[in-house]
């Protein structure tokens, strides 16, 4: 994967830069709850600004369908983004953007209206990548939890300006890179969350990809069901149970182990800390109880397959962790990974909503390799997908 970078670009004094980013960030009340997207643009912006560039920030908020509107206007980021950033952000509308963007000054970053205000946006209309293009003379995609999506802003103007990577994309794809396109061997991935159906591409691919892949959380629970166990009240997708064996077949036909738990923690009722609490084999659950989580035989055990490995991808929690104690699978295997990682003889890579939730609670996100945020398009990858916003920046 050979794509440019901003290494490639030299003094921007007089250039107009369009830079995709993502920041659709969780609002409430006209606040941000949580800035992770904004800061995670702060280092592409200033370089651009302070090589020259006057900084055009193209991005969506929510979902407008095409209807421009207040409650999904980008004004009110703004502020956000330039507190984040340390400097100053000026907000640009569609009506009147060209007469705008002229009369900023060279450093100058201002984000532009909601790209998703334009219905062609979604559909990749050319007349809309122009309306785009005609703002700057080039593009940085710095956005790659949006890359699974073919829109103007994040394939289309790839095609018609001057395409780099921005540093947050450039990152990620370097550790996606090094965790599944070449990593080092042996290679461990941890798949869990609460249901195969969402995840059977992810799982179909990885049994190609990787040694070992250790399977956890509701998920488990379609595998084991597979295998003849009774799984009581537990989550379990019987339907799919055919699928679950074909999957294991294929793994075993490819060479990978899966690893299911041999010890459980169950409960009648699903609440933290219940009167029912117990660890028992896979073997011996009763019909009216739920697998809540991995046992810590399993996790012990799963700890000595890492210590093997030289490179994790971790999607899914192992157990319900929301709820205590059955977080504690997910949080003792997240410590060892993290461990592992920091003695320097893992490569960890770990992404998915709530996976990354899990990943802060365990306290351990800033110890993995890298931790993706980008959700979609982190699951696209991970099911070997080519997404078209990085297929656009290849040379
Ligand atoms: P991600 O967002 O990281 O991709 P998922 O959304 O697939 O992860 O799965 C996370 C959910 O799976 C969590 O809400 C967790 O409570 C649930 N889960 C994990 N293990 C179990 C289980 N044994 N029974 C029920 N739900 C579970
Ligand atoms: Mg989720």
């Amino acid at each position: 994967m050979t794509f440019k970078t901003l290494d490639d670009l030299g003094d921007l004094t007089g250039k107009t830069v369009l830079v995709r980013e993502d920041l659709n960030v969780p609002m409430a009340d006209g606040m941000v709850t949580d800035d992770t997207r904004l800061r995670a643009t702060v280092t592409t912006l200033c370089e651009l600004a302070d090589k020259g560039a006057k900084v055009l920030v193209l991005a969506h908020f929510g979902r407008p369908k095409g209807q421009p509107s207040e409650e999904f206007s980008l004004k009110k980021l703004a502020a956000p983004l330039a507190h984040v950033l340390g400097r100053p952000v000026s907000y640009i509308d569609w009506e009147g953007d060209k007469a705008a963007v002229a009369a900023l000054s060279s450093g100058a970053i201002a984000v532009l209206e909601n790209t998703r205000f334009f219905g062609g946006e979604e559909k990749n209309d050319p007349s809309v990548v122009e309306r785009f293009a005609s703002l700057g003379d080039i593009y940085v995609n710095d956005a790659f939890s949006a890359a699974h999506r073919a829109h103007a802003s994040t394939e289309g103007l790839a095609h018609v300006l001057p395409a780099y990577a921005g540093r947050a994309m450039e990152a990620e794809l370097k550790a996606l890179q090094k965790a599944l396109g070449a990593p080092e061997r042996p290679v461990a991935a941890v798949v869990g969350g609460a249901k195969v159906s969402t995840k059977l591409d992810v799982l179909k691919h990885l049994v190609s990809k990787v040694d070992h892949l250790i399977i956890g959380g509701g998920m488990a629970n379609t595998f084991l069901a597979a295998r003849g166990v009774a799984v009581g009240k537990s989550l379990c997708e019987h339907d799919l149970t055919g699928t679950a064996e074909e999957i294991l077949d294929n793994a075993d036909k490819a060479g990978c182990t899966v690893h299911l738990p041999y010890d459980v923690v169950v409960s009648k009722e699903f609440a933290a800390n219940p009167a029912s609490l117990r660890t028992c084999n896979v073997h011996e659950v009763a019909a009216d109880e739920m697998i809540l989580d991995v046992g810590p035989a399993a996790i012990e055990a799963l700890a000595d397959v890492l210590k093997t490995c030289r490179t994790l991808v971790w999607n899914g929690p192992m157990g319900a962790f929301e709820t205590e104690p059955f977080d504690t699978a997910t949080v003792a295997l997240a410590k060892s990974a993290a461990a592992l990682t920091k003695e320097g003889s893992l490569v960890s890579v770990a992404g998915g909503g709530d996976t990354v939730a899990a990943l802060n609670h365990a306290g351990v996100a800033g110890d993995f390799s890298y931790v993706s945020t980008a959700g979609g398009a982190f699951l696209e990858w991970m099911e070997g997908k080519e997404l078209p916003g990085v297929a656009a920046l290849e040379m």
